[in-house]
């Protein structure tokens, strides 16, 4: 059986495999087992994009690999850097789909922000990713491959990833955490879980089923208003779940995975940053394992509110200290260039490779 070269929607997608499966897989082929680890450090260690590059492989065994099995998911088609450094990446997928994801650079390593879905079905009020609604979630490897395009087009190392692009993590449950899985393995890449965190609008059943597949990760939970009735006006997914809900889902994560949660709250102007909202935020959080953090809004056009000032920012956050909340204000990286929070968008198919650089 022959198979047109780029043709890859028939062939199966071979890093959305773990390591087990992949196992499984090559031994069907007639393959001794150490041949996987050898495929699997290839795919997820030194990040090949061709089943030649496998050079411990016979030729033989690279061509009935290459014929069954398709290796890229994303493509990286153009690259803005920010003038802190930061660079926000568009990533093609197969099927034309294009998501955003952001290389930053802190003291403490590269951290890489990824988009989880193309699009996103959530609808908050003041974010840009979700205003075409969801196209569609994204597999395990197209998650992988944002990290991999980063790391082999920079030759930066990633050591830390944010589940905060495009999309809503736990409405994307299984290949998220089949990736966080596959990205932390020793095999691969091996980012430590420590190392990796998710932020969710706050899907409360996905929350506890989170907590059940004991990850070391970090969960961020964005909450933005300190009572029911504005964070319905800000999130529709607000309807759905109440504060205490979230909070009572939070605490059992708390007490399963002894992993302190982070709270992101997005200032908006006159709207949730006020003195009172902040004293009733820290009433919420009192006594909780948990870390506030501030972000003040990244104005997005024809999405609701404006952000608020640095002042009112640092009485907010004066406050919550008042209180012993621990409280930081998020830095901000590549808002010249749309990279920041809630600034991604997902993009129309269609367009061709070139780079451009963001200096103002
Ligand atoms: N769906 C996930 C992750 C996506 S966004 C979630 O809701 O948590 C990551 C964070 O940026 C969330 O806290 C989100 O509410 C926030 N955010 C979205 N749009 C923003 C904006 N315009 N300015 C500042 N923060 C924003």
């Amino acid at each position: 059986m022959t198979e047109e070269k780029g043709k890859t929607e028939q062939k199966t997608d071979i890093k959305s495999m773990d390591y087990g499966e992949l196992d499984s897989v090559i031994q069907s082929l007639g393959q001794k087992s150490f041949r996987a680890r050898q495929i699997y450090q290839w795919l997820h260690k030194n990040l090949v994009t061709d089943f030649e590059e496998m050079t411990n492989l016979s030729k033989e065994f690279r061509t009935q690999l290459e014929s069954r099995f398709c290796i890229r998911s994303a493509r990286a088609v153009q690259r803005q850097i920010s003038s802190d450094g930061t660079a926000k990446f568009l990533m093609e997928l197969n099927d034309g789909n294009r998501v955003e994801s952001v290389l930053m650079k802190y003291h403490h390593g590269n951290s890489v922000c990824i988009s989880t879905q193309a699009g996103c079905r959530m609808g908050c009020r003041f974010c840009a990713s979700t205003v075409g609604g969801l196209i569609r979630s994204l597999t395990p490897s197209e998650m992988l491959d944002q990290i991999y395009e980063i790391q082999r087009t920079t030759g930066e190392r990633v050591s830390h990833v944010i589940l905060m692009g495009i999309g809503e993590p736990l409405d994307n449950f299984d290949n998220v955490v089949k990736f966080i899985r596959m990205l932390s393995d020793e095999h691969g890449l091996h980012i430590s879980q420590r190392n990796i965190t998710l932020s969710t609008c706050g899907l409360v059943e996905k929350i506890d089923a989170l907590a059940k597949e004991r990850l070391t990760i970090t969960l961020a939970v964005s909450l933005h208003a300190p009572d029911d009735g504005l964070r319905r006006e800000m999130m529709p997914v607000a309807q759905r779940y109440s504060i205490g809900q979230i909070m009572d889902a939070c605490r059992r994560y708390l007490e399963q995975t002894g992993r302190r949660i982070t709270f992101e709250y997005s200032m908006v102007d006159g709207k949730n940053d006020s003195p009172r909202q902040a004293q009733k935020l820290a009433e919420l959080l009192r006594g909780m394992n948990c870390h506030v953090n501030l972000i003040p809004l990244n104005a997005v056009e024809g999405r609701m509110g404006r952000r608020s000032s640095r002042d009112r920012v640092e009485k907010f956050k004066l406050t919550l200290e008042k209180n012993l909340i621990d409280v930081t204000i998020r830095r901000e990286l590549g808002r010249d260039i749309d990279a920041a929070c809630g600034q991604l968008r997902n993009k129309n198919k269609g367009g061709k490779l070139h780079e451009s650089i963001c200096e103002n």
